[in-house]
């Protein structure tokens, strides 16, 4: 809940005092700010490009544009606002020239530090290009522009009886631009996949001011190089979008969810994998472990049975007559496998209310750890999450630092969560070395360290326990290719070696 208040408060332009704003940067910078040329010719030539209303370098303006969702922040020295892809254009090539970075910013949601702007620079913003150019029926197709805000772009395919199934828990403020750059994932992964299977083609500014475009309008594709799969996940680091085009699907029918509750994780584990055996593929299965149902039966009003060790939500789409069936299979499964009880959701006022009892983890974890928490997002093939929930629960004994587990099990994808005083020094510390270990643990399982929020700074320094150096000088030389003088997003991802 704080990063999203702090990304309200952001927002909402309230300013912060700077005193703060500069304890953040100090703490937080990842390593030297070198100081760009922006000097009154350059303020000018942005004039030039954006008007004069889209420029500013006022105090306020940039310290809206210096967070994302993570703690982490640092002024731009200026913000500007983009309208089109001509003006991009021209901002690429005057700060290529002028060796100026810039940061590219949707929402801010991110919470990898993604779009903080470290080296100073430009902060673009790109939520004014927020246009849902068109809704091809015909191809099962939209068109739209960066800025456009994920739940809007659900709802406009809605109206048209389609769907666009990837859905970040941030979708009703992150942009498509951020959700493309970061490869979101959502709730419904397990069914639909990420955002990655719904680019179809992109316009992209390179940092060297030149517009590329990259993929077709065909479903089908393997002309040269597949540029647009380079482009998602790349962090806002290798090009600007510009537009893209985006696959739809039939809007389904209808939806049934239900809670099942269990005295173990393993228990709930051998559900998921026992429902998927059994050839049923949820739309959405998510876990909260013995942490997370303690914290929520703690604060709020919903009913969590005592000895829950575990809960999974289970969501169903499709026909109707189909779904409900299904989801009597998917109950009776749960119960083999040892859930002690179960709630059925079959109209939209009941699923309202199951889904009450996964939005309340996040804010419940923030209350009974109000000194902060270590959020990681890490991800294991789905047949090794058992063993991944008891390597955690030594890891959180051995470093005594409670470490509460929910996320989409379906995926394998687990938000693992640290709740440390992060102003503590010793505890925090400690909390740190454990997820170092959850970290160990899931490459040791041939997982990822992030299954949807990716790298930014947050993750830079355990990448190299994943990726080896051979691939690591890959990745350089692409970023190499792409921007040369590492102004676009300098210094994300991997730790540049200038
Ligand atoms: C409460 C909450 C819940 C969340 N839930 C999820 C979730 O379920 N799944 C998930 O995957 N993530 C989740 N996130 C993380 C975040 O919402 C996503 O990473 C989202 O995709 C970021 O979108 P944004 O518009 O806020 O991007 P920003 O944070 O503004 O930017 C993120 C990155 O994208 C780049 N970028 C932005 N626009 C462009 C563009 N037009 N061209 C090129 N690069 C660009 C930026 O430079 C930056 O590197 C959550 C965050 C919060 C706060």
């Amino acid at each position: 809940m704080l990063p999203l208040l702090a990304l309200t408060l952001t927002r909402l332009r309230i300013g912060y005092s700077c005193t703060m704003n500069r304890r953040h940067r100090v703490k937080n910078r990842p390593r030297k700010r070198h100081v760009p040329d922006i000097g009154e010719g350059f303020r000018k030539r942005l004039v030039q490009i954006f008007g004069r209303e889209s420029v500013s370098d006022e105090m306020e303006e940039r310290i809206c544009a210096s967070y994302d969702a993570t703690k982490r922040s640092a002024l731009p020295d200026v913000v500007v606002r983009a309208r089109n892809a001509e003006q991009i254009c021209a901002l690429m090539k005057l700060c290529n020239e002028r060796l100026v970075p810039v940061y590219a910013q949707g929402a801010c949601t991110g919470l990898v530090g993604g779009a903080v702007p470290f080296a100073g620079g430009v902060a673009l913003d790109m939520t004014r290009m927020n246009r849902i150019i068109e809704i091809d029926r015909r191809n099962l197709t939209a068109t739209v522009e960066p800025g456009v805000v994920t739940g809007d772009l659900q709802k406009e395919a809605e109206k048209a009886g389609l769907f666009y199934p990837p859905d970040p828990a941030s979708h009703e403020f992150s942009t498509m631009g951020g959700n493309v750059a970061q490869g979101a994932g959502g709730l419904q992964c397990v069914k639909y996949g990420v955002t990655r299977e719904y680019v179809l083609a992109l316009d992209v500014v390179l940092p060297t001011g030149e517009l590329i475009h990259t993929g077709s309008l065909a479903i089908k594709d393997v002309t040269g190089y597949d540029l647009t799969a380079l482009m998602v996940g790349s962090e806002g680091t290798l090009g600007i979008f510009t537009r893209m085009v985006l696959r739809l699907l039939p809007l389904p029918e209808d939806l049934v969810t239900s809670l099942c509750y269990f005295r173990d994780a393993e228990a709930a584990m051998d559900a998921v994998s026992a429902i998927i055996a059994a050839k049923i593929v949820p739309r959405a299965i998510e876990f909260m472990d013995d942490e997370c149902a303690r914290s929520v039966r703690g604060g709020q009003d919903l009913h969590i049975p005592d000895h829950t060790g575990a809960v999974l939500l289970i969501e169903l789409d499709g026909k109707r007559a189909l779904i409900e069936d299904e989801m009597k299979r998917c109950v009776e499964i749960c119960r083999s496998c040892g859930a002690f009880e179960a709630f059925e959701a079959y109209s939209a006022e009941e699923r309202e209310k199951a889904w009450d009892m996964r939005r309340a983890i996040s804010p419940a974890l923030y209350k009974i750890s109000p000194g902060g928490k270590i959020n990681e997002d890490v991800c294991v093939p789905r047949s090794e999450l058992t063993k991944l929930l008891h390597g955690i629960k030594e890891i959180s004994g051995k470093h005594g630092v409670k470490i509460a587990c929910f996320g989409h099990a379906g995926d394998g994808n687990v938000h693992v969560n640290a709740l440390v005083d992060l102003s503590d020094e010793a505890e925090a510390a400690r909390g740190y070395a454990a997820v170092r270990e959850v970290f160990e643990k899931v490459i040791s399982l041939g997982g990822t360290l992030s299954g949807e929020h990716g790298v930014g700074v947050a993750k830079q320094p355990y990448l190299a326990m994943q990726i080896p150096e051979k691939e690591m000088e890959i990745m350089r030389s692409i970023k190499k290719l792409f921007d040369p003088n590492n102004i676009l997003n300098p210094n994300k991802m991997f730790p540049s070696q200038e």
